[in-house]
């Protein structure tokens, strides 16, 4: 491979969504050079529950989300953990999450989020079209499964927000859901389920899968931890690498939640936070789900995938540099036997990984103010992997200077400063 340092469109961090935007803009006959310190395809990118929906265009700030949250806080195995020492620095973030959870304000992220995420799952039989991995992708249904029938809400703000947007959603009873799901647990009474959308059987494989599109197509990887970036006086920028130092005209940051780590020596200030999530994936769970199932007691996903049946959760907030907490991976397991009592727990295999996550729910998406040349690509969320296809697309847009018939404006870098 190629380590000319000539000046190349550079793309900081080979996750889905550098990945996606590397592929995109390689396409357009754009030189790039893509960098990471680890493998592509890790990162959250890697470890996640690989739901692919049309119809995920609910934020995690809504009406009300504020009342459950000291519940979850003061629960061992609730879905929600803070660090206490954490608190006083995610204070700001948090305040401005909740303010997001406006209905008017909800409303036109939903529409944004609608924008990256409508046609996700066209997008990615697109990309993977001709690789020989075309499989990675399978329909699937959304299983919100409940246990107290009366918290079935079909008409929740969340299941509204789906079907204003085109989506199909029942309420079925628990002898339909065994139906569709046998190895569910008999305490689920009932289930809320949205059809229409899709499941990665193996997420990190298909960021793996169109990175390989993404080199055969003449892209460059370089694997080095990125130091700092900086413009100098020619309106270039310089890209400090472990392996040395980089010229760059335009630099996209597609680091995860990382990137904020970057920006800030140029004085640029973001509202991201790492999220940690976690997964258990058991080889020989000796059961099957055929969609992606969420408990929505518990709050993780359950979906059979390529190396076993995957459960996944849990929103941590400590800090970047915190390392994993062995309590979340417990209450997995123990969530793993609640939602699927005959699951064989044996050889399982836990991970843990960083959700880059804005207070909005939404990505940074576009051209640093003040800082020419320099392209945000970074803060999806809980909603990566299905916003990556459209995000490289954007940004590709964004970076050529195209006319768009689109609104992009619900991305912009300075939305909660200006
Ligand atoms: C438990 C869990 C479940 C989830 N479930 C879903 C789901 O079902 N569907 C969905 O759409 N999304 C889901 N997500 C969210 C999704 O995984 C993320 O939004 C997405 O992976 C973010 O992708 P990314 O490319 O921005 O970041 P990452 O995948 O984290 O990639 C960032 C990359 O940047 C690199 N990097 C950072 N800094 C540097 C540097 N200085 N130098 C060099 N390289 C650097 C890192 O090594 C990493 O490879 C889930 C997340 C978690 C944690």
């Amino acid at each position: 491979m190629s380590r000319s340092k000539d000046p190349k469109t550079t793309i900081v961090g080979a996750g889905i969504v550098g990945i996606c935007t590397a592929l995109a803009l390689v396409k357009e006959g754009v030189e790039v050079r893509l960098i990471d310190r680890d493998e592509p395809g890790q990162g959250a990118s890697y470890g996640n529950a690989g739901v692919i929906s049309p119809w995920s265009v609910v934020p995690q700030s809504v009406p009300g989300a504020w009342r459950n949250i000291p519940g979850w806080l003061l629960k061992e195995d609730g879905p929600l953990f803070i660090r206490p020492s954490y608190f006083p620095r995610l204070f700001p973030w948090t305040w401005t999450f909740l303010k997001q959870g406006k209905i008017r304000r909800v409303r036109e992220v939903s529409d944004a989020m609608e924008t990256l995420n409508q046609n996700n799952i066209a997008l990615y039989r697109k990309l993977l079209a001709g690789t020989g991995f075309e499989g990675l992708i399978k329909d699937s249904y959304y299983v919100h499964a409940f246990r107290n029938p009366d918290a079935a809400d079909i008409d929740a703000i969340d299941y509204a927000l789906k079907r204003e947007k085109g989506a199909t959603i029942e309420r079925i009873d628990g002898a339909e859901l065994r139906q569709l799901e046998p190895a569910l647990s008999l305490d689920f009474k009932t289930a809320i389920v949205t059809k229409g959308q899709a499941r990665s059987l193996e997420p990190g494989k298909i960021g793996q899968v169109l990175f390989q599109k993404f080199t055969a197509l003449g892209g460059e990887f370089l694997h080095a931890d990125v130091t700092q970036i900086k413009p100098d006086e020619s309106g270039e920028w310089t890209v400090e690498t472990s392996e040395g130092v980089y010229k760059a005209p335009k630099i996209v940051l597609a680091a995860g939640a990382w990137s904020g780590m970057l920006l800030a020596p140029l004085g640029v200030k973001v509202p991201l936070e790492a999220e940690r999530g976690y997964h258990v994936e058991f080889p020989d769970a000796g059961v099957r789900l055929n969609n992606s199932v969420m408990d929505m007691d518990l709050k993780c996903v359950a979906s059979s995938m390529n190396a076993g049946l995957r459960i996944a959760g849990t929103a941590e907030f400590a800090g970047l540099d915190a390392p994993p907490n062995q309590k979340r991976i417990d209450m997995l397991m123990s969530c793993a036997k609640r939602i699927m009592p005959d699951i064989k727990l044996e050889g399982v295999k836990s991970w843990s990984g960083v959700r880059p996550s804005s207070p909005d729910s939404l990505p940074f998406l576009g051209e640093v103010p003040s800082y020419k040349g320099l392209f945000a690509a970074f803060g999806h969320s809980h909603y990566g992997l299905m916003m990556a296809p459209k995000t490289g697309e954007v940004v590709t847009d964004m970076l050529l200077n195209r006319p768009v018939n689109a609104d992009y404006s619900p991305f912009q870098v300075n939305r909660f400063t200006t």
